[in-house]
């Protein structure tokens, strides 16, 4: 403690004796904690109570009246009876330690310059989702206690009991446990695994959620790296990016079958709460959206504005999710864009975040519309859930999601489509989207909304039922569900056309969409 005077008084220019400014710079900047081992004397106990007035708590493994409401020091002050395997773990917590792993901990190349890296066809060692495999992408907050930071588990086969080209399903769950954590940061983190995991040289990872896909490349495998190094990644890159909210960090991977489609039911009912936060705001009620560009890094001019009815084309951020992600990141990818004075209010274009995108874009977009995949639509990156495009057969707009590997109505696969239009463009007729989104009042709203929907692959007509219901109630067509075709009507425009007609859907009726 006496070191620790000096220490403010050296380097934090302390006059002595201003015991207030020792204690803040103590507090703030030196990490120390007291523990005490054994039998803590009545001496011991007073020197411990002398260090809070440093800011240095104690934590002692036997058990010694506690003094936890917070105050002086950062957290608790003394806290006692804490077994040895978990004291040096206690300690970090209570003194507000946080950890950075300088170096990445992996046998390859690991920074963006690998982002964007493709493993083609013949060149990977292992696959897993893709739609070949389910896989899911999940981060969960829990209590201190269940964390065990730095920990991780392959739950199931590991890449060294594979074959060469094979599929593997995939659950990553990352565990999060911290002081400042809040459920509505687990989005923003959950967003990184798809960043941090294509910065590992020899990897490709694509979606999010449960619609990710990763591939390890034969290279990268031969040099030693395993399924657990993804922890090891994930671990590093997440407490050097984001410490500011989490104190500790375990991953799970989860390789067989029955669990990952366990812990991917559990992801998604996690998922539906996160979208629903947003349900009853709307683009009118604020003045502020907010922009991503975490995708640029393989669509360099693309730029999300992020409005409460017009999520994230990935579905993983929506606009509650960059408010809190500008919270954590003030210089990070989720900007406020104020919107500014309105140009076009029935397809969504405002003056405010014309010039975001124009400087965003780099120059290569001056506008774009939120409400239409008509007329100058969002650009468009690889990562969307769903892409829209119009019917002009049908006077209609389909839609489909990454998951559905058939032919569609518009002449293109969703492969093709992404491929065609995913590269941060924006390609009237044709627009990413989330799933999310397709029951948001405003989707598509420019070109007559929800009603010109007349084709959509059956899962994720399933998969939206009860939305798409409630939706189709509010704009008066309680049959809508009905009306849209999907691949066991007919997979081209003219196949769907006669069974249009026969249920009469609205669109048949509207307005020409071109
Ligand atoms: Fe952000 Fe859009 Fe990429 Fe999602 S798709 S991460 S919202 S830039």
């Amino acid at each position: 403690m006496g070191f620790a005077t000096r220490v403010a008084m050296s380097f934090g220019g302390v006059k002595p004796g201003d015991f207030r400014k020792i204690l803040i710079y103590n507090k703030d900047r030196v990490f120390s904690f007291v523990l005490p081992l054994g039998y803590v004397t009545d001496e011991w106990y007073a020197n411990a109570a002398g260090a809070i007035n440093w800011g240095f708590p104690t934590i002692a493994d036997t058990p010694i009246p506690e003094i936890l409401p917070t105050g002086i020091c950062t957290y608790e002050h003394v806290v006692s009876n804490i077994p040895h395997d978990k004291i040096v773990a206690k300690a970090i917590e209570v003194r507000g330690l946080k950890v950075t792993v300088s170096q990445v901990p992996i046998p390859t190349g690991f920074g963006p310059a690998f982002e964007g890296e493709r493993i083609r066809k013949g060149e990977w060692y292992l696959e897993c989702g893709g739609g070949f495999t389910p896989m899911v992408e999940w981060v969960t907050s829990k209590r201190m206690d269940e964390v065990e930071d730095g920990k991780f588990e392959v739950i199931g086969p590991e890449i060294t009991d594979m074959p060469s080209e094979s599929r593997l399903p995939l659950a990553i769950v990352v565990e999060v446990a911290g002081r400042e954590m809040q459920p509505d940061y687990e989005p923003i983190l959950e967003r990184q695994i798809h960043h941090q995991i294509n910065y590992i040289q020899g990897c490709f990872h694509n979606g999010q959620r449960d619609i990710a896909w990763l591939r390890v490349s034969k290279e990268l495998y031969n040099k030693g790296f395993r399924l657990y190094h993804i922890g090891a990644v994930l671990h590093a890159a997440l407490h050097q990016n984001f410490s500011r909210i989490f104190d500790k960090l375990q991953v799970k991977l989860y390789t067989e079958e029955d669990k990952v489609k366990e812990m991917l039911a559990k992801a998604r009912q996690v998922y539906a709460v996160r979208d629903a936060r947003i349900e009853g705001m709307t683009d009118e009620g604020t003045d502020l959206y907010y922009s991503c560009t975490l995708c640029q890094s393989f669509a360099p001019s693309h730029v999300c504005t992020i409005s409460p009815e017009r999520t994230g084309l990935c579905g993983s951020y929506n606009w509650m999710d960059c408010k809190a992600a500008y919270e954590i990141n003030p210089t990070g990818p989720n900007q406020p864009v104020p919107k500014g004075e309105i140009i076009d209010a029935k397809l969504g274009q405002w003056k405010g975040v014309n010039e975001f995108l124009f400087k965003a874009s780099r120059g290569k977009f001056d506008h774009y519309n939120f409400y239409s995949v008509v007329h100058d639509p969002m650009t468009t990156c690889g990562c969307c859930e769903c892409v829209a495009a119009i019917l002009p057969l049908c006077n209609g707009v389909m839609t489909v999601n990454r998951e559905f590997t058939e032919m569609t109505p518009c002449g293109m696969k969703f492969t093709t489509l992404a491929g065609t239009i995913g590269g941060g463009l924006s390609t009237p007729g044709f627009v990413g989207h989330s799933k999310y989104n397709i029951c948001q009042r405003k989707f598509i709203i420019g070109d007559g909304g929800i009603k010109r929907m007349v084709w959509m692959p059956k899962m994720l007509k399933e998969e939206i039922a009860d939305r798409l219901k409630a939706r189709a109630i509010e704009v008066g067509v309680p049959d809508l569900p009905d009306m849209i075709a999907d691949e066991t009507v007919g997979t081209t425009e003219e196949e769907i056309l006669p069974f249009l007609q026969e249920k009469g859907h609205p669109a048949l009726t509207m307005e020409p969409i071109i």
